[in-house]
């Protein structure tokens, strides 16, 4: 059997063969988007406050389990503000999975702190907490409660999990890491909005977290992001530095520190709102369409189909393949078949110490993660897919 011809026809048995091309997620829009979006031109309120604004952020919390929401223009500009409201600083080290989007390290830069690349769980995808531990062991101290590089000299202040294509990471694992390591932990909850971990939304797991609404995401503002905590202290302080730390006044300009303009503009906000009526739907038919997998993909031989966890609910934002060890060296082939078939087919990131800005930044050993990244790849997950009749078996 040709693994690659087989996957084809098995995805396709999936998401159907009328489509000639089927993209690998696709941002949807079934709601009162529409009219939301007219609401904030007829009325002028188009930009950066509105009412659509608060109600957006009030929702964002909500879904996240957080008392307080923060939304910003995009989850990098979130995930940065989240480090630096967490008390990262420049020069500061912040433990990040080599293997993530690029934002997670870009983040940790654009505030001038150093990433600090950690390994992967085959479990989760997302940060490993035992090769965590043996990693800090290895090149780190805790002095007057603080975590030190020893090599480094820096401070470690803040660790990143990243909740990968929507399954959380071992957030107890990590918790007990951080009992004996202390930092703070900055969830880049970037991908994982709807998805729980025991029971508790991802976002509500840190000291604070960073969703991202970009138009790859499960849902979206066109471009946007939002800070989420439970700490009135640090969501005040994320929006006083989101908005020019301008001090309130009734027409004097004042600001207090250097602060960003990372506002999310009423509009981008006004369609926020209209995507997350449709959040609980957009869950069902992605988990729908998850099921339809793994019917389709029963008996495969060479590649199985991630899944999160006991106790783990992933929003299953994309549908994860792994190639079992011995097809490693197949992915390449598997995804110039499948693309070339319309099913877009795409690897899971390069790993950050690979790329030029990153290759010298402190790392662990990376076996797992360089293991992960030979063998992950994602399918067609757009959420449209599960909501055809015959898909929801
Ligand atoms: C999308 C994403 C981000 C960044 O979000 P943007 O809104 O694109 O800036 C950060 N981290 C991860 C893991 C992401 O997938």
């Amino acid at each position: 059997m040709e693994i690659a011809e087989e996957l084809v026809r098995r995805i396709r048995s999936v998401i159907g063969t009328e489509e000639s091309f089927v993209p690998l997620h696709v941002p949807e829009f079934h709601g009162r988007e529409r009219e939301l979006l007219l609401d904030c031109i007829d009325t002028g309120w188009v930009s950066s406050v509105g009412s659509y604004v608060d109600a957006f952020e009030a929702e964002v919390a909500r879904l996240s389990g957080c008392t307080y929401g923060v939304v910003v223009a995009n989850g990098t500009a979130a995930l940065q503000i989240a480090l630096i409201v967490a008390g990262v600083q420049a020069e500061e080290e912040v433990l990040v999975p080599a293997l993530t989007f690029v934002a997670t390290a870009n983040a940790t830069r654009h505030l001038g702190a150093e990433p600090h690349f950690v390994d992967s769980a085959y479990d989760t995808l997302g940060i490993c907490p035992l090769r965590l531990r043996a990693h800090l062991e290895q090149v780190a101290e805790v002095r007057n409660g603080q975590t030190w590089n020893r090599h480094t000299k820096r401070r470690i202040a803040a660790v990143v999990p990243m909740h990968v294509f929507g399954c959380p990471a071992d957030m107890d694992g990590l918790d007990a890491v951080v009992a004996d390591w202390p930092m703070a932990v900055v969830e880049d909850a970037a991908e994982s909005l709807g998805s729980t971990y025991k029971g508790r939304p991802c976002g509500s797991l840190g000291t604070v977290a960073a969703v991202s609404f970009n138009g790859n995401k499960i849902v979206t503002t066109g471009g946007g992001g939002a800070i989420v905590t439970d700490d009135a202290a640090l969501a005040k302080r994320a929006k006083h530095l989101t908005t020019t730390a301008k001090l309130p006044h009734k027409w004097a300009f004042l600001h207090d520190e250097v602060g960003f303009n990372y506002r999310m503009p009423n509009l981008n906000a006004a369609l926020g709102v209209a995507q997350l009526e449709q959040l609980d739907t957009r869950l069902a038919h992605k988990q729908a369409l998850f099921y339809a997998y793994t019917q389709a993909f029963r008996g495969l031989q060479g590649v199985s189909l991630f899944h999160a966890p006991e106790g783990s609910v992933s929003n299953n934002w994309l549908v994860t393949l792994v190639l079992d060890p011995a097809r490693a060296g197949d992915r390449d082939h598997l995804l110039t078949v499948l693309n070339d078939a319309g099913v877009m087919t795409r690897p899971i990131w390069t790993l950050m110490h690979r790329l030029p800005m990153y290759q010298d930044a402190p790392r662990a050993d990376l076996t797992q993660a360089e293991d992960l990244e030979a063998r992950v790849v994602n399918i067609p997950s757009s959420a449209y897919l599960g909501s055809r009749e015959g898909t929801a078996a």
